[in-house]
């Protein structure tokens, strides 16, 4: 009888990273660790032939645990198995437990077994365990039978050096690579769709994360303020824990109104949106900027526009949503679970000197023309001065 329960997690592309193997499987090992802290004792987690074992004891909520596990980055999917021996007689024996509990639990009534053979040494080949549980299951649960092409379980049976592991069931992940394995990126982060996708999905490349957000208080409220933080804290349940920076970019706005035409107040806010997160992204170690800016969505994403807001800044700006279409990115935001707070109506500082008439196509010589009256450096100093900085911890 197993006084624990099992979960066999795949690694996925780690483990096509050829010499840095170890460094990866060892990166997703202590993720999943992490992720786990809050079970306490009673959990372990090791690597074993390219798999990760976790053990957790029987009492703790194994679904909960999984549902921890399958949010690690670079975990390509998870089994929960029972072990046995790696001695046929043995296995057989697992086997029948096994199917027993699943006929009482969903009435299943067709089985089929796969078997494999990662141990060169077990006596019997992989066709023949198939065979051998096969014949066991058969005998031991009487109302099973066998169906070879649709089976209502697929028994996998994978026999290693000291222990054969059962399971039936693979639970996806969303693959990726571990966090902290590609750098750290300043995400610009509204409390829109797009920008919590686009943070996780450069998360789900191994990219620790950190973020800037931009009010326009008193214009916009403390209230939109906390519906971003919620946004962080559904990020931070996949990226863990990460620092906010909050920017009032009010001062800037007014100056831009006051000082440059109308039609170019979104694109000149949008250029000073980047050289402050720039700026706060050199001074805690990004390495790259990343918006939810998608090609042709709205007049500041025009290819036109997005060259100009380009130009503010020389740190890499990662666009991971430039060409998904917006229902790709409204079904991401549900799967990944920010959706729901997403569309809550709050303001953005965005749409707040909004133009009657933006420009979508502006000219670069044009906007650096316009915006020269300003003074730049000084703005930008004295907004990245005035911030506030918000821990953000996993929901
Ligand atoms: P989202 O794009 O997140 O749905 P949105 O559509 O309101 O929000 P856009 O006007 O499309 O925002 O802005 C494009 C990108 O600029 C956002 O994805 C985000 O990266 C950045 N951005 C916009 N508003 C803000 C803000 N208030 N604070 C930080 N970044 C912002
Ligand atoms: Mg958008």
């Amino acid at each position: 009888m197993n006084e624990q329960n099992i979960l066999i997690v795949r690694c996925g592309e780690v483990a096509l990273k050829g010499m840095n193997k170890p460094y990866f499987e060892k990166m997703l090992a202590d993720r999943i660790k992490g992720n786990l802290k809050e079970f306490g004792g009673g959990i372990s987690v090791k690597r074993q032939e390219g798999l990760i074992f976790v053990r957790a004891d029987k009492e703790l909520d194994i679904k909960a645990i999984i549902k921890q596990v399958s949010k690690v980055f670079g975990v390509a999917s998870i089994s929960q198995a029972v072990e046995a021996p790696s001695d046929i007689e043995a296995i057989g024996e697992e086997a029948v437990k096994y199917m027993m509990n699943l006929i009482e639990e969903k009435g299943v009534q067709t089985f089929k077994v796969e078997g494999k053979r990662a141990d060169k040494t077990f006596p019997v080949k992989s066709p023949e365990i198939g065979r051998v549980i096969g014949a066991a299951v058969l005998k031991g649960c009487k109302v099973l039978k066998v169906n070879v092409h649709e089976p209502d379980v697929l028994l996998h049976v994978d026999v290693r050096s000291d222990r054969t592991y059962i399971y039936d069931a693979k639970i996806q992940g969303f693959g990726g690579l571990p966090l902290g394995t590609n750098g750290k990126g300043m995400v610009l982060l509204s409390g829109g769709i797009d920008s919590p996708v686009a943070a996780w999905m450069m998360a789900k490349r191994g990219m620790l994360i950190e973020a800037v957000h931009f009010h326009s208080y008193p214009y916009t409220s403390p209230r939109a303020q906390e519906k971003v933080e919620d946004l962080a804290r559904i990020v931070a349940s996949y990226c863990g824990r990460f620092k906010m920076h909050c920017v009032n970019l009010l001062p800037i706005q007014e100056q831009i109104v006051q000082n440059c035409p109308e039609e170019e107040t979104t694109i000149h806010v949008r250029m000073f949106m980047m050289r402050i997160a720039e700026r706060i992204a050199r001074d805690n170690g990004c390495m790259m900027l990343i918006t939810g800016e998608n090609l042709g969505q709205v007049a500041s994403q025009t290819a036109e526009a997005l060259v100009v807001t380009d130009s503010a800044v020389s740190m890499p700006v990662m666009r991971p949503l430039i060409a998904m279409d917006k229902t790709d990115i409204m079904d991401k935001a549900q799967e990944i679970g920010t959706f729901e707070t997403s569309i809550q109506p709050y303001e953005d500082c965005c749409t707040v000197f909004l133009p009657k008439h933006p420009t979508t196509k502006p000219k670069l010589e044009k906007i650096l023309e316009a915006e020269s009256v300003l003074d730049i450096e000084g703005l930008v100093e004295a907004a990245v001065k005035a911030k506030e900085v918000i821990n953000i911890f996993p929901e």
